[in-house]
C-alpha cells in the first residue's frame, strides 16, 4: 500500500490556476536564468539504498541571503528508487516540474533541463518560501502522480554557484546519452509509433503521431518519452499505434495510423502521412515550436521559428503563419513541427526532403546547422549545407532570396514543382 501525501508543507497556495501567471521583473525577488547563469533540473533513477525518501537538502545559500533583483545559480535534483522505475522515464518526470513548480503562486517556470528560467516574486518570498519549498513541492507530486514506479525520491537543491556549474556538466553528460539513445532509433527500427492527444484540451480534434524520427510538434514530446507515457498511463494520452499496414512508406502513410487518427480525432480527420507536407500533412495544435511553409518561386520552404518575431519572404510573421496553420486542422503546404524534425531524414521526406529547405531565421539556422549538415552530408553528399540556406541577414523577400539561392547552387532549384 502507498501512502498519499496530501498535505504539502508550503507557505504560498499551490493550483493549476496559478499556471499561466507571468511574475515581472519589479515583482521578481530573484531569478535564476540557465541562459545566464549555470542551472539546469534533473531526475535520476537511483538504487533504493541510495535513497532516503522524503529528505530534502539545500547546498548553498537560500533566499535570505539573497537580494532583491539577483539572479541565481540553482540545480534542482530529483533522485527517485522503485522496482517499477526504469531510466527511460527520467525525461517524462522532469517535464512534469515545470508544470508543478508553475503552480506555485508567485512562481514562474520556462523551459527544461540546462535552459530553465525560474522568477520568485517579491510577496511569495515574503510568505516565507525559501528554496527548500521546491523540494517538498516536487516530493509531493512525484510521490502521488507516479506512486507506481517512485517507491523512494529525494530532492537535492543547489545554489552554491561553483557546484552547480560542476554538477550541470554532469547534466549534461546525462543528457547527451539520453539524446544519443533517441538518435539511435529510426522509424524503420521500431514496432509501433504513437499518438500524443495532450493538446485537445484545446485543439480538440488535433492528434500528433509521434515516431522515432518525428518527435511532438511542441518539440517536448519524443518517442521515448510518449512510450514511457504509456507504459506509466496505459489510458493516458499516448496510445501505441501499429504500423503493419503500409499504403505508401516514402510519404509515411500507413492503414494502421490512419485508423488512429480517425478514432483519437474523434471523426474529424480520416487520414495523415508522416513525412508529407502536400499530402495529408499533420494537423498541428497550437504549440509548435516552428512553421514551414511553402515558398513557390523557389519550389522550396522556409521555415520559421517561434521566438523569431521578423518578417519572412512569405511576407509573413510567425503569428501570421501560426493563424492558418493551427486549430487541428489540414493545410497542405503548410506544417507546424519540432525544432529537432528538421535534421529528420524524415522531413518532407516525400517532397524531397531536407534539400527543399531555403529559408531559416539565422538563430535557428545555427541552432539546427550541426546536426542539418551530417543529415544533408548523408542523404545528398553536399557539404555545409546551412551555407546555402538564406536567412534574415540575406533577405526578406522572394527576389533577394532567389538570387542568393541560384548564387550558391541551392538543390531545391533543381527539383520537381511542389504544387
Ligand atoms: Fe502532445 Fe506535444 Fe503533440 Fe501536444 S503538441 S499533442 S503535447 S506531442
Ligand atoms: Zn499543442
Amino acid at each position: 500500500i502507498k501512502i498519499k501525501v496530501s498535505n504539502i508543507d508550503l507557505p504560498v497556495a499551490c493550483a493549476s490556476a496559478f499556471e499561466g501567471e507571468i511574475i515581472r521583473k519589479a515583482d521578481m525577488f530573484c531569478e535564476a536564468d540557465g541562459s545566464r547563469k549555470d542551472c539546469f533540473e534533473l531526475v535520476r533513477t537511483k538504487e533504493l539504498h541510495e535513497v532516503e525518501d522524503h529528505k530534502i537538502e539545500l547546498i548553498g545559500q537560500d533566499f535570505d541571503a539573497m537580494e532583491v533583483g539577483c539572479k541565481i545559480n540553482l540545480a534542482i535534483i530529483i533522485d527517485i528508487a522503485g522496482k517499477n522505475m526504469q531510466s527511460d522515464f527520467e525525461p517524462v518526470f522532469e517535464r512534469k516540474i515545470h508544470n508543478y513548480v508553475n503552480c506555485l503562486e508567485g512562481v514562474m517556470h520556462t523551459g527544461q533541463r540546462d535552459l530553465i528560467r525560474i522568477r520568485v516574486s517579491k510577496s511569495s518570498f515574503e510568505a516565507g518560501f525559501r528554496v527548500k519549498h521546491f523540494g517538498e513541492l516536487l516530493y509531493a507530486k512525484m510521490k502521488n502522480d507516479f506512486s507506481q514506479v517512485v517507491d523512494k525520491c529525494q530532492v537535492t537543491l543547489v545554489t552554491e554557484p561553483e557546484l552547480v556549474t560542476k554538477l550541470r556538466k554532469e547534466a549534461n553528460e546525462i543528457y547527451d546519452k539520453r539524446d544519443a539513445r533517441l538518435r539511435s532509433l529510426t522509424d524503420e527500427s521500431v514496432e509501433c509509433f504513437y499518438t500524443c492527444t495532450l493538446c485537445q484540451s484545446f485543439s480538440p480534434s488535433h492528434v500528433c503521431i509521434v515516431t522515432p524520427e518525428r518527435l511532438g510538434l511542441c518539440g517536448a514530446v519524443s518517442w521515448l518519452d510518449a512510450k514511457s507515457t504509456n507504459e506509466l498511463q496505459p489510458s493516458g494520452p499516448c496510445q501505441v499505434v501499429t504500423k503493419t499496414k503500409v499504403i505508401d512508406e516514402a510519404k509515411g502513410a500507413y492503414e494502421d495510423v490512419n485508423e488512429a487518427v480517425s478514432t483519437y480525432s474523434h471523426g474529424a480527420l480520416d487520414k495523415v502521412t508522416l513525412y508529407s507536407i502536400m499530402e495529408d500533412p499533420m494537423t498541428s495544435c497550437g504549440c509548435f515550436e516552428c512553421i514551414c511553409g511553402i515558398e513557390p518561386m523557389s519550389n522550396g520552404v522556409i521555415i520559421v521559428n517561434r521566438e523569431y518575431a521578423g518578417s519572412t519572404p512569405l511576407g509573413m510573421t510567425f503569428a501570421e503563419l501560426a493563424s492558418m496553420t493551427g486549430g487541428g486542422v489540414q493545410t497542405p503546404g503548410f506544417m507546424g513541427h519540432g525544432r529537432h524534425f528538421i535534421a529528420s531524414k524524415k522531413f518532407m521526406k516525400a517532397e524531397g526532403g531536407i534539400a527543399r529547405i531555403v529559408w531559416m531565421p539565422k538563430a535557428l539556422k545555427d541552432s539546427v546547422a550541426e546536426r542539418l549538415n551530417i543529415s544533408a552530408k548523408e542523404l545528398y553528399g553536399i557539404d555545409n549545407f546551412t551555407d546555402r540556406i538564406a536567412d534574415e541577414s540575406i533577405s526578406e523577400d522572394p527576389d533577394t532570396l532567389m538570387a542568393y539561392l541560384s548564387e550558391k547552387g541551392h538543390p531545391a532549384l533543381e527539383m520537381e514543382p511542389m504544387m
